[in-house]
């Protein structure tokens, strides 16, 4: 039995092959579609070996190192975080089931849970994420899942998850999380009681803004369902981003702990700047929830923050023009900072006023904080600030 060690040991070494693939350090990428077929095993699934099926090599040595980082009895990758969400939500819920799901969830699974679960006959509640009385309150005896986000987008707000988790289990149902924006670096869902955790690994697990992929880790048995969908679906990783991830996987610790400590400072910074109305990130102490958010997530607050510029989209405007470091762009977690108006991107399918109920102005800014040099990223951010007044 291998003992019990911590992430940052995990990223590295666990579910690298052993022995090492013809002494190879690093996984080789096995870019084979097919593999030999061994007819003493006929019959066992497993033994047939197809990109299609996520069951290479590469397939499984991804799976294991993330099933060990979140703590859960089993993982499986997928070709896109929406691959992972989709097929996951598609396993759990059958026509006649009903959805409680947290307000404000990521644009593409809000779609996906209002267009696509309710066309095949699943009921959907969105409830406000912040307490897990307005999940109880929803509850029906139709309700299969709960849906909820470790931190929410744009705003970046952590709601009651162990609540929310607890629920679940006092109730019989599914409790399910899109960790994305924590990465388990910083919040393991499993170890909070949720069934299933969910990924975009293009963002932090990956962390360098060149790969497009997802995972779910959790209960073997939901895991297995997922995968069984995503076989049937195509929802297959290929070997090469496979092998990408795999390799930007190995330093999530150290990326997200400069990413913290970056997005901290810049948060304290803008705070004070008069030309920011509002700073919206988990780690100001001026924040009345500021105490249970650090119990939930002692090791950090994240990457990702927002502010509300004073003079609205054309200060966004003059703001984004004098940036020289930060990227204009949409997407989060690469090692570059990134910087989008949420208002002409994840929400312009909404209205301005619908947009404003959900606290979404048109000068809302978003950033993915990136691991540039502190100084030079605050001396960059306040002089554009400066500009945009
Ligand atoms: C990006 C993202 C997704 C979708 O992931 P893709 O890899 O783009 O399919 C889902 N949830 C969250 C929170 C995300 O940020």
């Amino acid at each position: 039995m291998t003992p019990k060690r911590q992430i940052e040991t995990n990223l590295i070494h666990a579910g690298e092959p052993s022995p090492r693939i013809e002494g190879a350090v690093a996984m080789p990428i096995f870019q084979s579609a097919t593999f030999t077929f061994d007819e003493r095993h006929a019959g066992d699934h497993d033994a047939l070996r197809y990109i299609r099926l996520n069951n290479t090599p590469n397939h499984a040595a991804l799976a294991d190192k993330l099933a060990s980082l979140e703590g859960a009895g089993r993982a499986v990758v997928a070709a896109s975080g929406m691959a992972a969400i989709g097929g996951a939500l598609r396993a759990v819920l059958k026509p006649g089931d009903h959805l409680v799901a947290q307000k404000g969830l990521y644009g593409g699974t809000h779609t996906f849970v209002t267009q696509e679960l309710p066309s095949i006959g699943v009921e959907v509640d969105l409830v406000d994420g912040a307490s897990a009385a307005s999940f109880a309150k929803a509850i029906r005896p139709t309700t299969k899942a709960l849906y909820v986000e470790t931190i929410t987008n744009p705003l970046m707000e952590v709601g009651d998850l162990p609540g929310v988790a607890a629920l679940a289990r006092e109730r019989g149902l599914v409790s399910m999380i899109d960790n994305t924006f924590a990465s388990p670096y910083l919040f393991r869902p499993v170890e909070h009681g949720f069934d299933l955790v969910l990924h975009s690994c293009t963002k932090y697990l990956n962390g360098h803004s060149d790969v497009v992929a997802g995972a779910a880790a959790g209960r073997a048995s939901l895991v297995d369902a997922i995968h069984k969908r995503l076989n049937m679906t195509g929802g297959c990783l290929n070997p090469h981003a496979c092998f990408l991830l795999h390799r930007g996987m190995k330093t999530l610790a150290v990326r997200v702990e400069a990413q913290c400590k970056n997005a901290l400072a810049l948060a304290w910074m803008l705070e004070a700047h008069p030309a920011v109305a509002k700073v919206n990130y988990p780690g100001l102490s001026t924040r009345p929830d500021y105490a249970r958010i650090k119990t939930l997530l002692p090791k950090g607050f994240g990457g990702m923050l927002s502010f509300d510029l004073v003079g609205g989209a054309a200060a966004a405007d003059r703001f984004f023009s004098a940036l020289t470091i930060p990227i204009v762009a949409p997407s989060l977690g690469g090692v570059e900072t990134l910087v989008i108006r949420p208002a002409v991107t994840s929400h312009a399918g909404l209205s301005a006023d619908e947009r404003r109920a959900l606290g979404i102005g048109d000068g809302l800014v978003r950033m993915s904080v990136g691991i540039e040099a502190i100084d030079d990223l605050l001396d960059d951010v306040r002089r554009a600030l400066d500009a945009a007044t």
